[in-house]
């Protein structure tokens, strides 16, 4: 068996964290591939390293001394190198990073090196080999990340390697230039690592134990999901969920590779499995409640819309030209929806609304601000009746007006417009009812 371990910055952020990230590794021989990030917080109010290399290489642009927040960068890593009793000298390596800052490298380079001297470190510490991954995660020119030729260079380049560690988050363009993926782009090193040797398993290294069916914020202690598919974690980490980098999913879908999203300070949990398919039962009928505030819905109205062909298209085009993109678009027969998030609508509003006069001559619009998506997601739906009703029995019961309902197709989910106000009473009494009462 071969396995693919990344770990977080919080998993990384001290010499007492590596250790449990040591134990981790050397409980199970198959844990081969290691991607780390770079040190996280180790308290709440503490600093990333990643940014406090971007603030530094600020200052260098700025024109001031970089010396001392160089110098609490270094600090980071010594404390960790110290802490675990290793040889590991990174003097040449700062003086490295100094001149390139001062030589203006660019601000990915600047971030990138939290993880190439955290790969370093859990390399010396493991005694695994270091391998850099300008060397093997590939952009193209125009900064665009190549999955091809990555997967071509990277396989080549572990066929021989039994164990080794890959800095995660960055890789190099083809003039050698360091090029980073976006914030929390270590989870994409690690599932193209797995991709690329054909792992069996990725195992996603983190600080809490899996997915919640729900935001802490909103529900008290929710419930884990064991198992959930690569869909519906599309599903509800569109609508806000976190705990993997979004693009993280692409390259091991086409595979079937398994994700197991696991917790360094709890290693005995189970976590969560993320699987392309399942046959295992979900342990309620929805997998997760997710949403989000902040959406705004454009209703137009027109007697006889339904026969007015390309009417759908002429008023889509409209948001099109503003630089808008739609969420959903929920229709009647004279009436047709188009939901945006109001951020993006609020400085293009009295264009859209001319656009669509010129567009479609609408008997009316109507603009409703201030709704909140709630999106409830299971595979388990779609075997069991009454899933809707459920749902609305339990607003109906929360005093709360249901302002849209959008089911898929595939019945994997139903999305449930609501005032924003309503937001949390909402998702708490769709997870009463689903999770609390076991229906
Ligand atoms: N260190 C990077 C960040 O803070 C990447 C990562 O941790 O995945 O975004």
């Amino acid at each position: 068996m071969k396995k693919v371990v990344k770990f977080g910055g919080s998993s990384l952020a001290s010499a007492e964290q590596f250790r449990k990230v040591g134990e981790i590794i050397h409980a199970d021989k198959d844990r081969r591939y290691v991607v780390p990030s770079a040190p996280g917080k180790r308290y709440s109010s503490d600093t990333k390293v990643t940014d406090m290399l971007y603030d530094c290489y600020n200052s260098v642009s700025a024109n001031s001394d970089i010396s001392q927040k160089l110098q609490a960068i270094r600090e980071r890593y010594q404390e960790i190198v110290d802490g675990l009793g290793l040889e590991v000298q990174l003097d040449e390596e700062f003086q490295t990073i100094r001149e390139e800052f001062e030589n203006q490298a660019g601000s990915d380079y600047a971030a990138s090196r939290g993880e190439y001297l955290n790969g370093i470190v859990m390399a010396a510490y493991l005694d695994y080999e270091f391998i850099d991954a300008a060397s093997v995660i590939c952009f193209d020119e125009d900064g665009v990340f190549d999955a091809e030729k990555t997967n071509k260079v990277m396989k080549k380049r572990l066929e021989t390697v039994e164990r080794a560690v890959i800095p995660g988050f960055y890789g190099a363009m083809p003039d050698g230039s360091i090029k980073t993926f976006s914030r929390g782009g270590s989870d994409i090193t690690g599932s193209i690592v797995a991709r690329a040797i054909g792992a069996d398993l990725y195992e996603n290294w983190t600080d809490v134990s899996g997915f919640l069916v729900t935001d802490p914020r909103i529900v008290e202690n929710p419930e884990t999901i064991e198992t959930i598919t690569y869909r519906e974690l599309r599903e509800l980490s569109y609508m806000g969920a976190t705990v993997l980098h979004a693009d993280s999913i692409f390259p091991l879908r086409r595979e079937g590779i398994p994700i197991n999203i696991k917790n360094t300070n709890r290693p005995q949990d189970p976590g969560t499995l993320i699987v392309e398919r399942t046959c295992r039962r979900p342990r309620f009928t929805i997998t997760g409640i997710a949403g989000k505030k902040g959406f705004c819905a454009i209703n137009i109205e027109k007697d006889m819309m339904n026969s007015e062909i390309g009417f759908g298209r002429r008023v889509l085009q409209v948001f099109e030209e503003n630089g808008i993109s739609f969420e959903h678009v929920p229709s009647g027969i004279d009436t047709f929806t188009v939901i945006v998030h109001q951020s993006e609508f609020m400085e293009k509003e009295q264009n859209v609304i001319s656009g669509l006069h010129r567009a479609v001559n609408p008997d009316l619009i109507d603009l409703e601000a201030d709704l909140a998506l709630i999106a409830v997601v299971g595979r388990g739906m779609r075997a069991t009746r009454g899933t809707a009703a459920r749902i609305f029995a339990a607003l109906t019961h929360a005093n709360i007006n249901v302002k849209m309902i959008d089911q898929g197709s595939s019945e994997l989910n139903i999305i449930i417009g609501v005032r924003n106000e309503d937001f949390e009473n909402a998702v708490r009494a769709i997870y009463d009812i689903f999770v609390l009462t076991h229906l």
